[in-house]
């Protein structure tokens, strides 16, 4: 038997409270949701002031440094939080706003793309004893060494995690809490529906479907909120943040779900670079040095591809994100001489599409269906790469759009 009233967490995105209006339409959705429900609001910064931050820091400093971002781009959505909070007392709803830190949330000292370590909820369920609506500033947290403690941000689109995250720390099975992002869109499409507009809402999908459309670029969800969500096991509600509709359920694997369609969306990144290290020695320990440089840098590598080339060296290619590139060619510089590379080669007009499904898994003729469809339309595939569900390619970024069409018409997700 439950002994609280149902504890929700409700997440707005950026574009869902880019205006005073939009806010005020979120601030009757929550107080009506207050009315049955004990709940916390997880906000982001309005519209687009994340880049909008960042591109005044890059005016006053081409490289601005990580931690002084991190306390820049905490305050858009400490703005929006106090905002919303104060259009929450307009209609009589008692509300108080906390930034990442009152919350709780502790992260671990990587700036701008920290994890959160652990949410300490006392403070956050003390209030909502009260009575009361927190509003969480989404996609911050603090590091947990006291009068040393700095502001961390979670990574681009973070506040998605840090839903996910507070749902995690209060959900028992006596009490579960559970977590609504509430967006732009009606739910999770078989494909970004501003590309294809025959794109279908799904009703639900697996968590692990969901996990690698996110880490291939379906930016309805942050990667890591998936992840959490699905490790404990928080049922995440994704729904259109203006409009009634029934959204997309995320859960656990729903074995009718697979009969269905063993493609279940197409994912796609531009935010891609490929980097090619050219004609490096054939021997142990190269790859290891190459990459542990990269990790130790905080870089993230993902579709990596070795061929030999001539006189018995290999040539080494990887994609990273777009953001990073700049700093992994800084990083392999520093150490080209010493891997003895004789060049290398930083391509920014790439992208990745991936076709994600759990029924791919046992079943054969995928691979070679996406590869035939990518030919028909004479789109060139740069590298390649699999998980048990999950094809990706690298592509040409200006034949991303045709990509994501055919193959949405290939795999009859519009059907
Ligand atoms: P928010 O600001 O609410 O966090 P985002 O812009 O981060 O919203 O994510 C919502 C956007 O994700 C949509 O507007 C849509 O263009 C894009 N998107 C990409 N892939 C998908 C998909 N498979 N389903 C739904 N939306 C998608
Ligand atoms: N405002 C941050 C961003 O634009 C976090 C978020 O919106 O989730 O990335
Ligand atoms: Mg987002």
């Amino acid at each position: 038997m439950r002994s609280d009233p149902l504890k929700v967490v409700q997440k707005y995105g950026g574009s869902s409270v880019a205006t005073p209006e939009k806010m005020a339409v979120v601030a009757g959705r929550v107080a009506k949701r207050a009315k049955d429900a004990q709940v916390i609001v997880v906000i982001s910064a309005m519209g687009d002031t994340t880049d909008d931050l960042i591109a005044i820091a890059k005016k006053v400093n081409p490289r601005p440094d990580p931690r002084e971002m991190d306390k820049l781009m905490a305050s858009g959505e400490q703005i929006s939080s106090a905002l919303l909070t104060m259009a929450l007392h307009n209609l009589g709803c008692d509300a108080v706003s906390f930034t990442g830190a009152q919350a709780g949330i502790i992260t671990e000292n990587i700036a701008t793309k920290a994890r959160i370590k652990k949410i300490d909820t006392k403070r956050l369920r003390q209030e909502l004893n009260k009575g009361r609506v927190v509003v969480v500033a989404g996609f911050q947290g603090i590091t947990d060494n006291n009068i040393w403690a700095d502001i961390t941000t979670l990574g681009r689109g973070g506040s998605d995690t840090t839903a996910v995250a507070i749902a995690a720390a209060l959900n028992t099975p006596e009490d579960p809490c559970v977590c609504e992002i509430f967006t732009d869109v009606e739910g999770v499409y078989t494909c970004d529906p501003r590309i294809e507009p025959n794109a279908k809402k799904l009703d639900t999908i697996s968590y692990e479907e969901m996990l690698e459309m996110a880490t291939q670029g379906a930016k309805v969800m942050h990667n890591r909120a998936v992840e959490l969500g699905w490790v404990y096991n928080v049922e995440i509600l994704v729904a259109h943040s203006q409009k009634e509709c029934p959204g997309t359920v995320i859960k656990k694997e729903d074995k009718n779900m697979e009969l269905r369609n063993p493609v279940k969306g197409i994912a796609h990144d531009t935010d891609v670079a490929k980097i090619t290290l050219v004609a490096v020695p054939d021997r142990p320990g190269i790859a290891s040095r190459l990459f542990k440089a990269l990790t130790d840098g905080k870089i993230s590598v993902d579709v990596i591809v070795q061929n030999m080339s001539a006189r018995g060296k290999t040539d080494i290619s990887f994609s990273v994100a777009e953001d990073d590139s700049d700093k992994a060619m800084e990083i392999i510089e520093s150490i080209k001489a010493d891997i003895g590379a004789e060049d290398v080669i930083l391509t920014k007009d790439v992208a990745k599409i991936s076709i994600v499904g759990s029924g791919m898994e046992s079943q054969p003729g995928y691979a070679a269906s996406m590869f035939a469809a990518l030919a028909e339309k004479d789109i060139n595939i740069l590298a390649i790469t699999t998980s048990e569900i999950r094809i990706t390619c690298l592509i040409k970024e200006d034949r991303i759009m045709d990509a994501v069409r055919v193959l949405h018409k290939t795999f009859e997700l519009d059907a």
